[in-house]
This record gives structure tokens, C-alpha cells and sequence, in this order.
């Protein structure tokens, strides 16, 4: 998964995970450690607890929920992204959309997006979510979840696999590192 810096809307380069972040991350450690205190700008502070801590609305709709459960458990571990789910909406940063999406389902997942607060993010998973997939020309099926609110991120396959949702919640936090507003 090469993920490349991104630039923020401030101008600033914003280094992927790796060494290159590890070794600023301990400069800024040693700082914190000298002097006690840090300078930064509140945008980058907003910006970097936001990334860390996008708790997921728990939302499986269908089989693509099996592979999000599976990104959430011990292999591939998304706690140590400070992705962590939720059982309210209103605790909820992000929405996966997991599996298939039916007319009788939308509205109520139409209301569960609206209880959560701003700003609030959309990763659509999977065939079903992204366009209705097997099910494009079922009379009751929604043929995307983009009819219902608006998608961030796309995350392709049928299942997609635990991988590809993880690589979709980083493309979600560089989206959000790069557009970096306090407010959507
Ligand atoms: S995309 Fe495939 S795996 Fe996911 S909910 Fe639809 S049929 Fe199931």
C-alpha cells in the first residue's frame, strides 16, 4: 500500500506513515520533553485528532460486513489507527456502509446519518453500496448509497477485502488531511 505525501490546504507537505513521519514525530517528542509545551496551528491540531480517532457507526448491512469485522479484529488491527466502533450514532465520526443497501433499509439509514454530528464521513464498501452491485436491477435494492447521502470514499470489490478497507480509511484521513477544514 504506497501511500504518497500528501499537501495540505495550508500548503504544508503531510508525510504518509513510515520513517520519514516516525523521525519528526520523535524530534517532536524530544521538544515536548526539553520545553514542556509544543507550538502548532490549531487547524493541524484539529486536523491530526480527527484522523486519529474516526470512530466508525457500526452499520453491516450484508456479507461485506464480515470483511469489516474482520479489518476490526486482531489480524489487521484497526485500533492502532484510533479506529475504534461504535454502537450511536452520536458518538460516530464515520459511516461504513457495508453490504447491500435496500429500499425498506434506506430510510433508516438515511436517519441514522442525520443523527450524527459534523463532520461526518461516508465510506461506501463493496459492489452493493458503491452501485447495487449482483443486485443493480433487484426492484428493492438502492442502486448505490450515493442516492441516499453523500460518499467520501469508495471502497471496490465483492467482498472488498479487509485490506481495501484499510487502505480506504487512510485514502478517508488523507482526504481529511488535505482538505483540512474546521468546517464541511
Ligand atoms: S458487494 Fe458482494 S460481498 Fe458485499 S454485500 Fe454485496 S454481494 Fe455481499
Amino acid at each position: 500500500m504506497g501511500i504518497e505525501p500528501t499537501t495540505s490546504s495550508t500548503g504544508k507537505v503531510l508525510l504518509p506513515p513510515g520513517p520519514d513521519q516516525d523521525a519528526i514525530l520523535n524530534q517532536v517528542n524530544d521538544e515536548l520533553t526539553n520545553k514542556g509545551f509544543l507550538v502548532s496551528q490549531l487547524d493541524d491540531l484539529v486536523n491530526w485528532a480527527r484522523t486519529g480517532s474516526l470512530w466508525p457507526m457500526t452499520f453491516g448491512l450484508a456479507c461485506c460486513a464480515v470483511e469489516m469485522m474482520h479489518a476490526y479484529v486482531s489480524r489487521y488491527d484497526l485500533d492502532r489507527f484510533g479506529v475504534v466502533p461504535r454502537p450511536s450514532p452520536r458518538q460516530s465520526d464515520v459511516i461504513i456502509v457495508a453490504g447491500t443497501l435496500t429500499n425498506k433499509m434506506a430510510p433508516a439509514f438515511r436517519k441514522v446519518y442525520d443523527q450524527m454530528a459534523e463532520p461526518r464521513y461516508v465510506i461506501s464498501m463493496g459492489s452493493c453500496a458503491n452501485g447495487g452491485g449482483y443486485y443493480h436491477y433487484s426492484y428493492s435494492v438502492v442502486r448505490g448509497c450515493d442516492r441516499v447521502v453523500p460518499v467520501d470514499v469508495y471502497v471496490p470489490g465483492c467482498p472488498p477485502t479487509a485490506e481495501a478497507l484499510v487502505y480506504g480509511i487512510l485514502q478517508l484521513q488523507r482526504k481529511i488531511r488535505r482538505t483540512g477544514t474546521l468546517w464541511r
